[in-house]
């Protein structure tokens, strides 16, 4: 019963939502009508209508304090009267705005100070104006692309004619947009000019719109191509690109419009708030809203992986190629173990021993669960259910001893699905036979204990001996990580399959996509240790710059929206993560699309020769295919099959962005053969040739079900756009990885097996769908739990970049640098010696560490004898003023632009050096934690603990040493600018 209302419930809240935009739908249409009436001046007019309304929310562009304190009077008079012309707009919301300003620096300051107060109103106030002009905003879009019609406009180097008049459907895309949803709409129903709407809407806010598309050839096709039309309207249009220099970048953000994709939005970020040392090396202006195109491939595919800037390569040998040879040798070793286990597995089963063939097919699993013969057992329904139950038996509480005992017998075990290795005390023994301890964290707690009780011991040696305990342990700890990364590198990470290796670099491929993911690394040394088993220079990742996860990046707009042809199977996820609600679309026109049942095989070969004959009978009718592949590897199998079958066809690697969506806007053309990667070429359009339709339209075929249900569906509907006729079809075998990792593969595989016999008894294929569907759930499950778990360790993160980006900004963006050094010399002191004080005995205080400190770090030498009398917060007090009366005695003579840029300078360097350190530490931290995991300690906990320590230490540190730039450029200063006048 709940099953069978469930969907029912869901499709109402959907419907509801579509029956309260159509009347906004209705009222567009109306108003563009009348529209059609008028002049297109018309259009432009109301626009600036709009954005001169618009602009009374700007924020506040006005010289600083010091910069208007150097000013004469007629400057000051001119400042005063724009600031004036600027609240007079704002006088009907905010009638306590000042009005009548003089021409000094006080009352301009005033009236900068009651602006920075109302400015939380803006947002507000901006969204209720901006929903009262919405229908009349989406009728100008409507009409403008009504009077473009016909017009040629250049993309991408080819001359195109405008044909798009917004669909009812797609103003419906609009608005939901415009409030925040992400508006699921199938391929080809016109989803770039969908987002015109709202994008114009946003922009007359004159707070720039970024238009985020997965691939660059896209950004700059879309920012042609609307362009034209948002040019038409009189609003200007940038776009980001790969190289770009800063410059160009900030021309770019200061568009009304900027497209780009994520990661050129997302590296700027971490540019101008991570690196930048002054406000004019920053290129963005603000995170006003985002509006991303095929928003599943960028906030759930991309998310895998945070953005890492890195710094420069280290000299000398990585302990990755160190550890390496030994690594080779011992994964050889294993397999030659693992060949004996399969030739005894092979002779158990000719013997019918079937439960000693279980365990050693265990074995097999756990030692090299990509062994060829492995996987060739595994082609037999028999021995999977063998090996399943062997597998359920262990599981079992009462055996959990045993499957050590069993992983002991190997070198070391993986884990396939949970992709992890672990080396095993053989393996141990191998790689140090004097000491195969050194390859086990030790538990430091004990030793802790025994030098807190050795009494021999004075309270700093202690501190010492534990010091160098940690250190030891740390060492060990990074040795056993780096030696499970190698493995898994080895034995999990397969070449073409999982990266690609090219010009000396190692390039992720998206396992969805297929596409290289340029820049992005896997983390936590894996991507090292896969770039040692290539041989290629290993990358330092121990000097971290800056860095952010996609997530994080996406959730500092204020608005953000998104469109996707499949949304709807991933709508948890952007919902929890994103507050994002998924809205599907109705198409324009119905769909024709046939979407047959899936064809399932025992093996891949198998299945791939049932391709190549469909294929072969679509062709032969002159039907174009277009085949999708889950790996560069199987295409270019099926590519060679194709070949030796002889049939003409394309490959697409996903490679060459602008090359792909040349080709594959040609896979419709008649008798086009095209093979593709799954999402290579994306976001082209898919025409049919002349006659294809009568043929039935581009026939898709899915060489595999992909791990996720929506990039399925993305594949499928690259057929039959806008009311055109088209055939989609799955092939799996029982050898997809899908099926291989499925947690009941059991049940896949016996149902396959009756439908198999029952398909060759009387010719039919019965629909394991609903299976299939399942093992993509779980998939897809655990896939959003290990992304949710790189955002939860990054959120830690988050806070702590927060407050330092929040200072670093402090310190480019204020009006007043003396003020933000005073404060930072001050909590310094405050700081250290409230510490000393904390730290003293109340009848013998030892006042030496904060005399000395106070000489060595103030320049100051403190009495002892007033120590002693004088009250300690009293004292506190002295010793700031002291210092800082003597900071700003010292820069009086330098001039007052350079100090303020010293200054600047100064405090920057510290954050900068101290926090790119404490990245380094974070990222061990998070090694650690997880080694630690094995102590039924939750990882995120002690990350959170722990890292939470070393923040508050950083920000101490940070204070600190920013105090001390501070004192030596007072006195490098002071030295200059005296010798100089004597001089
Ligand atoms: P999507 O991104 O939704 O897959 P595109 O934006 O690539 O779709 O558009 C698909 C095709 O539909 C393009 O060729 C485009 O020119 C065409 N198109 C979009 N909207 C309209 C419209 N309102 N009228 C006519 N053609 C349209
Ligand atoms: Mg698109």
């Amino acid at each position: 019963m709940i099953t069978w209302s469930l969907p029912k419930i869901l499709g109402g809240k959907n419907e509801r939502e579509l029956k309260k935009i159509r009347p906004i739908v209705r009222r567009i249409n109306e108003i563009e009508i009348s529209l059609q009436g008028e002049t297109a001046e018309k259009l432009t007019m109301l626009t600036r209508k709009w954005q001169e309304h618009l602009a009374r929310y700007h924020p506040l562009s006005a010289p600083t304090k010091s910069e208007l304190e150097s000013y004469d009077t007629p400057a000051l008079e001119k400042i005063a009267k724009t600031l004036e012309s600027r609240f007079l707009a704002l006088a009907d919301e905010f009638p306590a705005i000042p009005r009548n300003l003089s021409a000094t620096v006080d009352s301009i300051e005033k009236a900068k100070a009651f602006f920075q107060e109302i400015e939380s109103h803006f947002p507000s106030a901006r969204a209720k104006y901006l929903q009262k002009i919405l229908p009349e905003a989406y009728a100008v879009v409507k009409n403008a692309a009504r009077r473009l019609s016909g017009s040629k406009i250049v993309v991408n180097g080819h001359a195109e004619t405008w044909q798009m008049v917004h669909f009812d459907v797609q103003l419906i895309g609009g608005v939901a947009l415009h409030r925040g949803l992400i508006a699921e709409m199938q391929t080809g129903e016109g989803k770039t000019l969908v987002a015109t709407l709202p994008v114009y809407l946003n922009a007359l806010t004159g707070l720039g719109v970024h238009v985020v598309t997965v691939n660059d050839y896209l950004a700059k096709r879309d920012s042609e191509w609307m362009g034209a039309l948002f040019g038409f309207l009189g609003l200007t249009v940038g776009c980001l690109e790969n190289q770009m220099p800063p410059t160009k970048r900030r021309t770019a953000y200061a568009c009304d419009i900027t497209y780009g994709t994520n990661s050129e939005f997302g590296f700027d970020y971490l540019r101008d708030n991570g690196m930048a040392t002054t406000k004019d090396e920053q290129v963005q202006r603000g995170h006003y809203m985002a509006i991303i195109d095929e928003v599943d491939s960028v906030l759930i595919d991309d998310a895998r992986t945070p953005l890492i800037i890195t710094g420069a390569s280290e000299q000398g040998p990585h302990p990755f190629d160190i550890h390496k040879p030994k690594i080779e040798k011992l994964v050889r070793l294993q397999t030659e173990l693992c060949n004996q286990l399969a030739a005894d597995a092979k002779q158990a089963l000719e013997k019918g021993d079937t439960s000693a063939a279980g365990l050693l097919l265990l074995k097999l699993k756990l030692g090299q669960p990509r062994h060829r013969q492995f996987l060739r057992f595994m082609e037999k329904p028999e021995l999977r259910r063998l090996l399943e139950k062997t597998e359920l038996r262990y599981q079992q509480q009462a055996f959990r001893k045993d499957i050590f005992k069993l992983k002991e017998q190997l070198y070391f075990a993986i884990d396939e699905k949970g992709r992890d290795a672990d080396l095993m005390e053989k393996g141990r023994i191998f790689l140090a036979p004097d000491d195969p301890d050194s390859f086990t964290i030790p538990d430091i707690g004990p030793n802790f204990a025994a030098i807190d009780a050795d009494a021999s011991l004075s309270r700093e040696e202690k501190k010492i001996a534990k010091q160098k305990l940690h250190e030891q342990r740390n060492a060990r700890a990074g040795t056993v990580h780096s030696i499970s990364q190698l493995l898994k590198a080895y034995c999990l990470h397969e070449r073409d399959v999982h990266y690609v290796v090219r010009d000396g670099k190692v390039t992720i491929i998206d396992e969805s996509t297929g596409r290289e993911m340029e820049g992005r690394r896997w983390s936590d040394g894996l991507h090292q240790a896969v770039e040692a088993k290539e041989n290629v220079a290993v990358e330092d990742e121990n000097h971290t710059f800056a860095t952010i996860t996609i997530q994080n990046y996406f959730r500092l707009y204020e608005k953000l929206a998104g469109m996707t042809g499949t949304g709807e199977t991933e709508a948890a996820e952007f919902h929890d993560i994103y507050q994002l609600d998924v809205l599907p679309i109705p198409t324009n026109a119905p769909s024709l699309r046939i979407d047959e049942n899936d064809q399932i095989f025992r093996t891949r070969r198998e299945k791939f020769q049932a391709v190549i004959s469909a294929v072969e009978k679509a062709h032969s009718s002159g039907q174009p295919v277009l085949i999708g592949t889950a790996s560069v590897e199987a295409s270019e199998t099926l590519s060679r099959m194709l070949q030796r079958a002889k049939i003409s066809h394309t490959v697409l690697n996903a490679k060459y962005h602008e090359q792909e969506a040349a080709i594959v806007a040609l896979a419709g053309e008649a008798g086009a053969v095209t093979v593709s990667t799954n999402m290579a070429g994306r976001g082209t359009d898919i025409k049919l040739g002349k006659g294809v339709a009568e043929l039935g339209g581009l026939f898709v075929i899915g060489t595999e079900r992909h791990s996720s249900r929506r990039v399925d569906r993305q594949l499928r509907g690259r057929c039959s756009r806008q009311g055109d006729p088209g055939r989609s079809q799955f092939f799996i075998s029982l050898e997809d990885d899908l099926m291989r990792n499925h947690s009941a593969p059991g049940q896949i595989a016996s149902t396959m097996e009756q439908s198999i016999s029952a398909a060759r008894k009387d010719g039919k294929v019965i629909s394991l769908g609903k299976l299939v569907e399942t093992a993509q759930r779980q998939v897809e499950q655990q896939d959003y739990k290990n992304r949710k778990r790189v955002l939860d360790f990054d959120d830690v993160m988050n806070l702590q970049r927060e407050i330092v980006y929040g200072q670093r900004n402090e310190i480019l963006n204020t009006e007043d640098t003396r003020k933000l050094a005073h404060e930072t010399i001050a909590e310094c002191i405050t700081c250290r010696m409230q510490g000393y004080f904390s730290e003293m005995e109340q009848f013998d205080p030892d006042f030496e560490p904060l005399i000395q400190w106070a000489e060595s770090s103030l320049g100051i030498i403190l009495d002892p004898g007033h120590l002693k009398t004088a009250d300690p917060r009293q004292l506190l007090a002295e010793v700031v003023d002291e210092i800082a009366e003597s900071y700003d005695q010292r820069l009086k003579k330098a001039p007052r632009v350079l100090v303020e840029q010293e200054e600047r300078r100064a405090m920057l360097v510290a954050i900068d050096s101290l926090w790119q350190e404490h990245l380094a530490d974070m990222d061990e931290l998070r090694e650690g934690v997880y080694l630690r995991s094995q102590g039924q300690k939750d990882p995120l906990v002690e990350y959170k603990n722990e890292g939470f320590k070393l923040f508050q230490k950083l920000m101490v540190s940070v204070q600190e040493q920013a105090t001390g730039y501070l004192l030596q450029l007072a006195s490098g200063l002071e030295n200059y600018f005296s010798s100089a006048k004597a001089s």
